[in-house]
């Protein structure tokens, strides 16, 4: 290939950053690495100003009274309500009223037609990473192929020092850098149906991320990538990759600007990679800016079978036993592919009401066996658990919420061998709901219910996949894709409409993300 002579150059720090699979660079990603790129500065085209206005026709005004009328709604509330032909009434950006053909609609002054359509809540992604800045060595004939260090039960050496670099990543870009970067990368999530995203650390800032869900009109709750320390492999002892209090700042400072910020859009999410990257002070630190602001609190915990092992030779506790033992398993904890606790930890899990997270469309591409080989994710769902369901990140678009609700819907029946185990309305509920609890918004987000926020997602289902099926959500689920979402609302606003972005120009946002990793990669190199 064309690319291989940048390669040489590029994999000391590129290869580090690499979430999912190594082999060379894409043409781009060469082009990327060794340009020294025409945005040095802080400007890209159009980056400077908000995002240029396309022709995305009307938006609701202020107040006004929205009907979305004809869908068939699954509103994803605790009393599982589905309706055929619906209506819902949208009032500024709230649900105001909810009903069926059978009932007059009431007086508005738009009429959303959602015939043909399915309505289901803004779907919530609360464990996602930020890493569009990486560059992409996949070869499409994978030729090289070699198993991630997730693979086999996790080596836990090479991950360690893997997210110690990424924790580094964010302070490297500028601002602006970071924003077009950041817009690019949550423009994939949002125009897959994703209204909400919940950042567990990222190769980026929470400023630049904030700015860029307030210039889309999503919801995210940022943070910043906590990882002090990591453990060789067979080592007594951790060894200490960074300075504890600079990250416990940037949390106080994050949580500061961005938590409960005024635009209703922005909240903060403190959060550590897990316990084989933390030591007992960042826990404590984490735990008690948290407390502070009664905030959520996020951590991969017991994540692959190699790590129990590992942290228990260091800290004489096990990932979850270490949490527990600092009263940090609570209802504000939400915990990342946990598939490796102990019977009695899964108890305590259980008991504390900690949000449990899982990402069943990722794991596949990495190697994991998060979902069959303990089986636990899904006792978890079976036991009344908070489950919710993620993208998890990587460094290109690997899927969006659809796709996920797809893995967990099959994965869990087949792993589980029971169709009972995950049927496709509790598969919603992982992808709504339940995240919402996770990420502390569940009084105001997560399904259709009068009094809530204004998010909803429309999807076209008036086609040939679904002509002889009775149940629209599973076709939707297995034959169906984040590119059949039509229309996105976020706040009784219209964010996305015909798949396309109603407030900026795609072209544009593509062409400043790639002005900006050109020059965060060069000077990211130069280091
Ligand atoms: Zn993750």
């Amino acid at each position: 290939m064309i690319c291989c002579m940048k390669h040489a150059v590029a994999a000391s720090w590129l290869h580090k950053l690499m979430l999912s699979q190594s082999s060379r660079p894409t043409p781009l990603a060469a082009q990327a690495a060794g340009s020294e790129g025409a945005a040095h500065g802080e400007t890209f085209n159009g980056l400077a100003a908000e995002p240029r206005a396309r022709d995305g026709g009307p938006q609701p005004g202020e107040g006004a009274r929205t009907l979305i009328k004809g869908g068939f709604l699954y509103a994803g509330d605790d009393a599982n309500t589905v309706i055929e032909n619906s209506w819902v009434l949208v009032v500024g950006d709230r649900i105001a009223a909810i009903g069926s053909a059978q009932q007059p609609a009431p007086e508005c002054d738009h009429v959303i037609d959602a015939a043909g359509k399915l309505v289901l809540p803004g779907l919530i992604n609360p464990h996602w990473h930020e890493s569009f800045v990486a560059p992409n060595f996949e070869r499409p004939d994978d030729a090289g192929l070699e198993p991630t260090p997730y693979s086999n039960g996790g080596d836990i050496e090479a991950l360690g020092s893997m997210f110690a670099f990424i924790s580094t990543v964010g302070q490297k870009l500028t601002h602006a850098e970071g924003v077009a970067i950041a817009r690019w990368s949550m423009w994939t999530q949002l125009r897959s149906g994703t209204t909400a995203l919940g950042d567990v650390g990222s190769a980026n800032t929470a400023d630049a991320m904030a700015q860029a869900a307030l210039d889309l009109g999503m919801r995210i709750r940022v943070s910043r990538w906590g990882s002090d320390i990591m453990i060789p492999n067979g080592a007594k002892e951790f060894r200490r990759i960074a300075d504890t209090q600079a990250q416990a700042d940037d949390w106080a400072a994050l949580m500061e600007t961005w938590n409960d910020h005024s635009s209703g859009l922005i909240g903060g999410m403190p959060s550590v990679m897990g316990a084989f990257g933390s030591s007992d002070e960042q826990l404590i630190a984490l735990r008690d800016i948290a407390d502070r602001y009664q905030a959520p609190y996020a951590t991969h915990l017991a994540p692959l079978r190699n790590e129990t092992a590992a942290v228990q030779a260091v800290f004489g506790r096990t990932p979850v036993g270490r949490f527990d033992a600092l009263g940090m398993l609570t209802d504000r904890l939400l915990a990342v592919h946990t598939a490796y606790a102990s019977e009695e930890e899964y108890r305590r899990l259980l008991e504390t009401g900690v949000n449990i997270c899982h990402s069943p469309a990722h794991y596949g591409m990495l190697g994991e066996a998060t979902v069959s080989e303990t089986g636990q994710i899904g006792r978890f769902i079976k036991d009344g658990g908070h489950v919710s369901c993620s993208t998890d990140g990587d460094i290109s678009y690997i899927g969006g919420m659809p796709e996920a609700m797809r893995a967990a819907h099959l994965g869990h029946n087949e792993a589980q061998n029971c169709n009972t185990a995950c049927p496709p309305t509790l598969a919603l509920r992982m992808a709504t709901l339940n995240g919402a609890r996770a990420l502390g918004w569940r009084d105001r987000i997560g399904s259709i219910e009068v009094g809530k926020q204004a998010d909803l997602v429309v999807i076209g289902i008036d086609d040939w996949r679904y002509r002889l099926g009775n149940h629209p959500l599973r076709t939707f689920l297995v034959a169906g894709g984040s590119r059949d979402v039509e229309a996105v609302m976020v706040a009784g606003r219209i964010v996305v409409r015909d798949g396309r972005s109603a407030l900026f120009d795609e072209a544009e946002l593509l062409t400043d993300y790639r002005l900006a990793v050109a020059s965060a990669r060069a000077r990211i190199q130069r280091k």
